[in-house]
């Protein structure tokens, strides 16, 4: 194979296209195909195997094992190294196959000679389609360019086969059951409500009609043009969004980025010199993407890659042509593997009831969007793809988390009035904007908002919320490879003050690491991130970091008050020297002349028990106080928070974390030090009603839980509460949450 060349992988590619347009059963091209590739490639043994029903791979053709193996050969997803590279979407060379772990023996092949092995997945739109191998005699190598030049064939069979439908979806793909039947599956709500509707497949891939070209030259030229009326699009897309406040421009900014990205470009122009027509080069590139997306543990670094997959689906529309999105039906939900923030915005806003995805994560940048436009979204919904057909009718329940398939007449009844209910509560809420967040008894609760995007600041007054409790600076920038530079850090800042309209923003320096992204900042791979390298120790460790963005905030905030909260202290010594590195520049900026902020109010997260035994020491320092109950709830009782098996285990509403949280709040009313929560506990009506009860008279949260929480306080008689969760926190069982839910039941206390 060393003599193999991109000539030669040229020649071959378009030898391949011609077999597979040629004449002949579809078991006589294949053979033929594998056939040309052993030959070309000098290898004793090319095979086939293609995915069937009930995930398993059915050797479909091969040169040099035994014929009588075809279609005899079945391995299952997952088993032997076929079965592996099927598994995984991942390639694999072995020198000696036989050493290998997952190696399975079949007598029936003949396989007995040949000891090297590679193989690599056939992937069409994403999904494993088939697995193609090829072996030697002699135990030998194989190097990475022989890897590539496999792939790049299997994408052009994958392709071809798909064109020319060797196998058809229905065999690939079964539905289960009877198909009249309603079916259930479920997901993760990442965007609350209910959605009746029509399946829509959102199909992103482009169906390549030309695969291999002759003239690199020519597809590099169709390719460079291509990038550029992309990024005119784009541009066109962030200055519409700038100017109708719409507020995605952010998002489109970070994503604009990616278009320029060098790696990216190279990747494609390589694939176009090793024969590809421009689309079928971004399509392999894509698909690469696609496979290493699958294997990076961090979810936060997926999702950027997921951006990728969305500029490859608009790159291969301006390629073709048709980048025009089919029209809608009126109610439409939206099918989809994940979908980019410009897929989502393609289409017609006002038709979509809702976003099904089988991937999916709430910080994705669709989902952000998708709550902007309050569609509702359920999310890691296994087998969405191949269980629900286009104009199926669905309903979504992104409440309880399930979508329902052909419902019933009856299903349909009882969803339309929950429907219509949620309307109503949410008009209630709307009405109620303007109305005190005040107790029975007269007691004044501020509502704040959580905010990460400057498309969250619409909803501040769109709720009528007193400010913004925690702005999380990190999630603006988590897909660059380093923070911006000063001046767009200011332009961003001066963005959000100019939304929030006077109100109070408190900025939280960054809080990157842990669950929230180590691959590029932090570079390391830690065993326990959440208790690692994150957050203020980084940002005090790297203090350039932290100076820019102190500087940034400083100057953001010229002639006005300034809030300022650094994240997971666990020491005053940390306090004190963030403080001190925001003295410097505050310094720095009056020396230069500048008007600095008129006031600044400093303060800290209360999230590391650590803490709790400086509060005196602490309060003589800081201005103000949030507890971080999601990582305070995490650190307390030893539990991941991002770890599904364990995470529901302990409830906030344990008599531990009440008599922690009643501490706090009687430590700090003591000393007078402003106090707020901006945990996940202040957006859910019963915990907000312990936290009131125990003295919290600042809570911050979700934009959409501003409604449901004020209408809570105005229906609370304060001292009686108090008087009830005070005796509950000294119970020894593990939950008062039951027990509330009673006390405000009896009481009339709104928490539903
Ligand atoms: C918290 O820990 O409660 C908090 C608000 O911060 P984050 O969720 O961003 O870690
Ligand atoms: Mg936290």
């Amino acid at each position: 194979m060393t003599e193999f060349n991109a000539a030669a992988l040229r020649q071959m590619l378009s030898r391949l296209r011609d077999i597979m347009a040629g004449i002949g059963s579809v078991q006589e091209r294949l053979d033929k195909v594998v056939a040309l590739i052993a030959q070309s490639i000098r290898s004793d043994v090319c095979s086939c195997y293609v995915m069937r029903a009930g995930e398993v791979l059915e050797l479909f053709a091969t040169f040099g094992l035994a014929q009588r193996a075809v279609h005899l050969t079945r391995l299952r997803v997952g088993e032997g190294l076929v079965g592996e590279i099927a598994a995984h979407a991942r390639s694999i060379a072995l020198a000696d196959a036989w050493s290998h772990p997952a190696f399975v023996y079949r007598p029936e092949t003949g396989e007995d000679f040949f000891r090297s092995l590679m193989g690599v997945p056939m992937l069409q739109a994403g999904r494993v389609i088939g697995v193609l191998v090829v072996q030697t005699r002699e135990e030998r190598p194989f190097n990475e360019w022989e890897v590539e030049t496999l792939e790049t064939v299997a994408m052009v069979i994958a392709e071809l086969m798909a064109a020319t439908q060797v196998v058809k979806r229905d065999e690939l793909f079964p539905a289960e059951g009877n198909a009249l039947l309603p079916v259930r599956l479920s997901g993760l709500a990442l965007n609350q409500g209910i959605g009746l509707g029509t399946a829509v497949m959102h199909r992103p891939d482009v169906r390549i009609r030309r695969l291999v070209s002759d003239d690199p030259a020519a597809e590099r030229a169709r390719l460079k043009g291509a990038l550029d009326n992309l990024r005119a699009e784009i541009d066109r897309m962030i200055d519409t969004a700038g100017d109708d406040e719409s507020g995605f421009a952010d998002i489109l900014q970070v994503y604009r980025m990616f278009a320029d990205d060098r790696g990216w470009i190279n990747r494609i122009g390589e694939a176009v010199d090793s024969g590809l027509t421009a689309e079928a080069a971004v399509q392999k590139v894509k698909d690469d993407t696609r496979v290493r997306m699958a294997q990076v543990p961090d979810p936060v670094l997926r999702e950027r890659l997921q951006d990728l997959d969305d500029l490859a689906n608009r790159l291969l529309g301006v390629l073709d042509g048709s980048q025009t999105r089919e029209a809608l039906p009126n109610n439409a939900v939206l099918v989809c593997r994940s979908i980019g923030p410009t897929e989502l915005l393609d289409y017609d806003r006002t038709k979509i009831k809702g976003l099904i995805m089988e991937e999916g994560s709430p910080t994705m940048h669709a989902v952000v969007v998708a709550r902007a436009l309050d569609i509702p979204v359920l999310a890691q919904v296994h087998g969405a793809l191949s269980r629900i057909d286009s104009f199926d009718p669905v309903v979504l329940d992104a409440v309880a988390g399930h979508v329902i398939l052909r419902p019933t007449e009856d299903i349909q009844d009882v969803y339309a009035s929950a429907a219509a209910a949620r309307l109503k509560q949410k008009e209630f809420y709307a009405a109620s904007r303007d109305l005190p967040a005040q107790t029975r008894d007269g007691t004044k609760i501020k509502l704040f908002i959580n905010a990460g995007f400057l498309i969250d600041m619409q909803a501040l007054n769109d709720v009528g919320a007193d400010g913004v409790g925690l702005f999380r600076t990190e999630m603006p920038f988590l897909a660059l490879p380093a923070l911006p530079e000063v001046n767009a850090q200011v332009d961003l800042y001066r963005q959000v003050i100019a939304a929030a309209k006077s109100k109070p923003v408190v900025f939280r320096t960054l809080d990157v690491g842990g669950d929230k992204l180590t691959s590029y900042w932090g570079g390391v791979t830690e065993d326990n991130p959440a208790m690692g390298w994150r957050s203020v120790r980084l940002t005090l460790d790297r203090p350039s970091l932290m100076r820019h963005q102190l500087r940034a905030m400083v100057a953001a905030s010229a002639g006005i008050p300034l809030h300022v909260m650094f994240p997971m202290i666990a020491s005053v010594a940390e306090f004190d020297a963030a403080r001190q590195i925001l003295d410097m520049e505050v310094e720095r900026f009056s020396k230069k002349g500048g008007h600095g902020p008129s006031e600044i109010k400093v303060g800290t997260m209360i999230e590391v028990p650590s803490l709790l035994w400086q509060l005196d020491d602490l309060f003589k320092r800081v201005d103000f106080v949030s507890v971080g109950s999601n990582d305070l709830q995490q650190f307390l009782f030893a539990v991941d928070r991002g770890n599904t098996r364990v995470s529901s285990r302990y409830d906030v509403l344990s008599p531990p974390m009440l008599r922690t949280l009643a501490k706090i709040a009687e430590r700090a009313t003591g000393a007078g030090i402003d106090l707020s929560l901006c945990g996940e506990m202040a957006g859910h009506p019963v915990d907000a009603l312990a936290l009131v009860a125990l003295g919290y008279r600042t809570l911050s949260m979700s934009a959409a839980s501003v409604g449901p929480i004020k209408a809570m306080i105005r229906s609370v008689d304060l001292p009686k509460a108090r008087e009830f969760v005070l005796n509950l926190i000294q119970s020894d069982e593990p939950s008062c949450r039951s027990h509330l839910r009673f006390f405000a039941q009896d009481h009339g206390i709104v928490v539903d």
